[in-house]
């Protein structure tokens, strides 16, 4: 397989460029067990580091490299990832050819995303990073899904991924996942549900699959086909997610959310930054947020796994912010950036001459 290809989309994001990829590629990883670890690893991995201690867990080793061809088994110096029984901070040393990323003992598998950023600034730096994790979460209501709500995944994709193995890992949602399109080799990398024996097959099919396998009490049905109207009437979601590709697409099922007095997540990630929003009705839509203008298609981005894997945990947690009604995510964006870690929010009002709801006010 083509590494190029492999790696297409993250290559157009600034600073990951072929020398970069190259010191990754000859990196060996080795995450001490425990869900963060392996999942930061796992991100590090999808980045492009090529090599996996043979100490780190059996399972671990198996799934990654069953989902990425480059992997190889080996020993060495690289990125030693454990976690610490006392320490709140999160750190990076680095002593010549080995990093140690030192997780604190209260993070949370959500952190993932900003430990594997916080390594690749320690790589891309040669310089010892540290981080508040508290200071990285833009979500703080607790996440719970106690009535198991019905939810409309709209795409299945870099954000999609993510988002659906975190609601289904924590919840009994019933959910339909729509999305019309078929697994490339330019989408593994960061579309984290789907491996190279995927390639050809329908995104949506093959998530409800491996969601099933992993969960065996999920309840997923999967519709792969454009989204249309009818869908709704047909699941009567409590909440539609927005992880589409094209601005047209959102603006377009931000008109029938308004029009049905539907509740949305909607966020949107490129490079490594990003933005999550919710819609109730009453509240700031899309349109009063981001506009009318653009038609820009995710398809033209860069993208690293761990934007859009934050992204997508991102959603799943105003998803259950949302369904339980906490008032503070209401007419607020969430707004980070994993590449100098600002995280912010900010507070946005319903606009009176919004071409969407203007006309419902
Ligand atoms: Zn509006």
């Amino acid at each position: 397989m083509d590494t190029m290809k492999w790696y297409e989309r993250q290559l157009r994001v600034p600073g990951i460029d072929q020398t970069f990829m190259q010191k990754l590629s000859s990196m060996c990883i080795e995450p001490a067990g425990g869900d963060i670890e392996e999942l930061t690893a796992d991100l590090l991995i999808r980045t492009g580091v090529h090599r996996l201690s043979r100490q780190s867990r059996p399972a671990f080793v198996h799934s990654m490299i069953e989902s990425n061809p480059f992997l190889e088994i080996s020993d060495g110096p690289g990125i030693l990832i454990n976690r610490s029984s006392i320490e709140d901070i999160a750190r990076v040393t680095v002593k010549g050819n080995s990093i140690h990323l030192l997780i604190p003992h209260d993070a949370i598998v959500d952190d993932a995303p900003v430990l594997a950023a916080l390594t690749l600034n320690a790589i891309t730096t040669d310089e010892e990073q540290e981080i508040d994790l508290g200071t990285t979460r833009l979500v703080e209501s607790s996440f719970s899904f106690d009535s198991g709500p019905r939810l409309m995944v709209i795409g299945a994709g870099g954000l999609g991924c993510p988002a659906l193995t975190s609601i289904v890992s924590a919840s009994s949602s019933k959910i339909v996942v729509v999305d019309h399109d078929t697994v490339s080799v330019t989408d593994l990398h960061r579309q984290t549900l789907y491996r190279p024996g995927d390639i050809g097959k329908k995104k949506a099919d093959v998530a409800k699959t491996r969601l099933e396998e992993s969960y065996p009490d999920a309840q997923v049905e999967s519709f792969a086909s454009l989204f249309n109207e009818s869908l709704i009437d047909a699941f009567r979601p409590d909440i539609l997610l927005f992880a589409v590709d094209s601005m047209a697409t959102r603006r377009a099922i931000n008109a029938i959310c308004l029009d049905r007095g539907l509740s949305f997540v909607d966020a949107a990630v490129n490079n490594m930054y990003g933005y999550g929003l919710v819609h109730v009705a009453g509240t700031a839509c899309y349109e009063c947020v981001l506009g009318k203008s653009g038609t820009h298609s995710e398809s033209k981005k860069g993208i690293l796994a761990l934007t859009s894997y934050y992204g997508g945990l991102l959603m799943a947690r105003l998803t259950s912010a949302l369904f339980n009604k906490d008032p503070y995510v209401k007419n607020r964006v969430f707004a980070f950036n994993l590449a100098d870690f600002s995280f912010d929010t900010f507070e946005v009002e319903r606009y009176e001459n919004c071409g969407a709801c203007g006309r419902l006010q």
